[in-house]
C-alpha cells in the first residue's frame, strides 16, 4: 500500500508557540505554583499529558469564567491558544493572579477586529462552533446584546438584528473554508450590506486545501487529530465533503483498524494543527508497514 503525506500537516506556529510557553513556565522556579492550564491548551490529550508530565494541572469541563473560580488564590494560570474573554482576564487580574497568555496571534487578531467594529458601532454576527473555546472568548469582546453566534446556514433565520443596523460577519480561524462560504451566503441574503472578515487562518486553509487536493489520487485518507479539535474535524469534513473520498480521524496509531486498508491501493496521511508529529509519525509507519498478506483470514 502507497502512503501520501500531505503536507502541511500537523502542528502549526500558533500552537508550537503555546506549547513553548507552557514548558517555559513550567521551568521558571521563579513562577508561583501550583501552575494551571484555563481548558486544554490545545485539543490533544497527548498535548496535554506532555505538560501534566511537567507539573501544569489542565483543568477543564466547562467556561473558562467557571474553570478559573477553581483556581487557588496564589496560583499561576495559563491561558490557551484558543483566546480569552476580556471578562476572565480582568478577573484573574482582581485575583491577583500570575497568568501567562498563549492566545495564538491569528485569533488576538480576531479579537481586535471585533473590539474596533463595537467601538465603530457594529454588531457582530459571529461564526463559529457551538460550545468551542474561540467563539467563547472572541464574543466576549462585544456586549451580549451585540453579538450572535451562528453555526449553519438555519441558524441565520433567528438572529434578531434588524436589516438596517452596521453587522460585521466574523468567522471563528479553524472553520472549513467551503462549509462557512455555505453560512456568510445565508446571512448576505438576508444582510446584503453585512461586511464579511473570514478569519480562517493560513495554517487552516493550507492544511485543508493541501488535503482535498491529495484526496482525489488516494482511496482513503487518513486524519490524525483529537475528537475535540475543530481543524481535525473540519479535515475529515473537507476531504469528505469537497474531495467526495472517505476520510477516517484517529487519535493515536492503536485506533487504526487493519480492515479500513483492505482495499486501498493509496492511502494520505494529515494531521490537525495540534497533533504532536511523533503521534502522526507512528500512525505513518504503522501504515507503511501492513501487510495485507500477512492479516488473519477474516480480512
Ligand atoms: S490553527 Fe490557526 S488560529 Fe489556531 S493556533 Fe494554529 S495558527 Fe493559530
Amino acid at each position: 500500500m502507497e502512503v501520501v503525506k500531505i503536507t502541511p500537516r500537523g502542528y502549526c506556529y500558533g500552537v508550537v508557540d503555546a506549547m513553548t510557553m507552557a514548558k517555559q513556565v513550567a521551568r521558571d522556579p521563579a513562577v508561583p505554583r501550583p501552575i494551571y492550564v484555563l481548558g486544554q491548551i490545545v485539543h490533544n490529550r497527548h498535548a496535554v499529558e506532555d505538560l501534566d508530565r511537567l507539573g501544569i494541572m489542565t483543568l477543564d469541563g466547562g467556561q473558562r469564567a467557571e474553570l478559573l473560580e477553581q483556581v487557588p488564590d496564589g496560583a499561576t494560570v495559563i491561558f490557551t491558544a484558543h483566546g480569552i474573554s476580556p471578562d476572565v482576564k480582568k478577573r484573574a487580574q482582581q485575583r491577583h493572579l500570575q497568568f501567562f497568555d498563549a492566545t495564538c496571534p491569528d485569533v488576538t487578531k480576531t479579537h481586535t477586529l471585533i473590539r474596533d467594529k463595537i467601538h465603530d458601532g457594529y454588531s457582530i454576527i459571529y461564526i463559529g462552533s457551538k460550545g468551542h473555546p474561540e467563539p467563547e472568548g472572541a464574543m466576549g469582546e462585544a456586549p451580549k446584546d451585540r453579538v450572535a453566534l451562528v453555526t449553519i446556514p438555519e441558524d441565520v433565520a433567528f438572529l434578531s438584528f434588524d436589516e438596517g443596523m452596521r453587522l460585521a460577519v466574523v468567522t471563528q480561524t479553524t472553520l472549513s473554508q467551503w462549509d462557512t462560504q455555505e453560512v456568510i451566503d445565508a446571512v448576505k441574503q438576508r444582510y446584503p450590506k453585512a461586511e464579511v472578515y473570514n478569519e480562517i487562518c493560513l495554517a487552516t486553509q493550507l492544511r485543508q486545501e493541501a488535503a482535498v487536493a491529495a484526496a482525489k489520487d488516494v482511496d482513503l485518507v487518513v486524519v490524525v487529530g483529537d475528537r475535540r479539535s475543530n481543524n481535525s474535524n473540519r479535515l475529515v469534513e473537507v476531504v469528505e465533503k469537497v474531495a467526495k473520498k472517505p476520510a477516517v480521524r484517529v487519535e493515536r496509531v492503536e485506533d487504526l483498524d487493519p480492515a479500513w486498508f483492505v482495499a486501498v491501493s493509496r492511502v494520505a496521511v494529515t494531521a490537525g494543527s495540534s497533533t504532536p508529529s511523533q503521534v502522526t509519525r507512528a500512525v505513518i509507519q504503522w501504515l507503511e508497514a501492513y501487510d495485507k498478506k500477512s492479516l488473519p483470514s477474516r480480512f
